[in-house]
């Protein structure tokens, strides 16, 4: 069975700008896409910010084994109520991809847990990225090093905790230097963090960016079965547990009651 991947696209500069239609004029996220299906054992699917739900339902997510996220004019837009279906299905399980300007995207600063800020300038300038883990999935492939010839700058210090693993660093022609590829874990969800795509560059037609963006949904898909509810705190009742105890010392709780959030 193929990696079932959906493509969420937040579609507005493409409508918006002139540079982004024209450098992109299948969309973004229709672009990203059609890279996907051009891999053996990935079928990728779009979803918009404008679609009901924002293409997010319940459903289709159950049957994301990866979600690959770009944002950057309307990240505000995004409903919270999908923002905490988005995270409970990467807490459940469902591989998570988050691109370029989607580092202040509502799910991934939820998932990160800290400001993920850095510093930018859009100058069109060289971004060379390194490989710093040979070994990694997500570098499979790729020679040592690679260059984007046009780029906005992301410079460090990024506001996200310490990765798992830190895949590349990018260097840019103004001298800045950024983490531009980390994994994490989040509950049974993997989360890829990948830094190029700024969306009046041809980046995603690039053919080493559309292969770390495969290599990456490889790695983010996580074949266990969803966890149905990764947010279920059980209370283990005394006559429970695995070892005979006797209940001593003061009480909060009441038998049965649901535990405090
Ligand atoms: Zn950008």
């Amino acid at each position: 069975m193929p990696i079932r991947v959906t493509v969420w696209g937040e579609n507005v500069h493409e409508h918006k700008n002139r540079t982004v239609a024209q450098v992109y004029p299948q969309t973004m996220h229709g672009t990203i896409a059609a890279a996907l299906n051009g891999q053996d054992g990935i079928t990728a699917t779009t979803a918009t910010l404008q679609d009901p739900d924002h293409g997010l339902t319940a459903a289709r997510l159950a049957e994301t084994d990866v979600l690959v996220w770009w944002g950057h004019a309307a990240h505000g837009e995004v409903q919270d109520a999908i923002v905490d279906r988005v995270c409970n299905a990467v807490w459940g399980g469902m591989g998570a991809i988050f691109l370029h300007s989607a580092h202040f995207a509502k799910p991934f600063k939820r998932l990160m847990g800290a400001p993920c800020n850095l510093t930018w300038r859009e100058a069109g300038e060289r971004e060379r990225l390194w490989v710093t883990s040979r070994q990694h999935p997500i570098a499979a492939g790729l020679p040592d090093h690679f260059e984007l010839e046009h780029e906005e700058m992301y410079g460090e210090p990024f506001g996200v905790p310490e990765p798992l693993e830190t895949v590349f660093v990018s260097w840019f022609a103004g001298g800045e230097v950024f983490r531009s590829g980390l994994t994490y874990r989040r509950g049974a969800g993997n989360i890829f963090y990948f830094r190029p795509g700024h969306e009046t560059y041809p980046t995603y037609h690039d053919a080493n960016v559309q292969r770390v963006i495969a290599n990456a949904v490889r790695w983010a898909h996580n074949p266990a079965p969803r966890i149905a509810n990764p947010n279920d705190a059980p209370n283990v009742p005394v006559q429970s547990a695995l070892e005979p105890i006797t209940e001593r010392g003061p009480r909060l709780h009441q038998d049965g009651q649901e535990g405090l959030r």
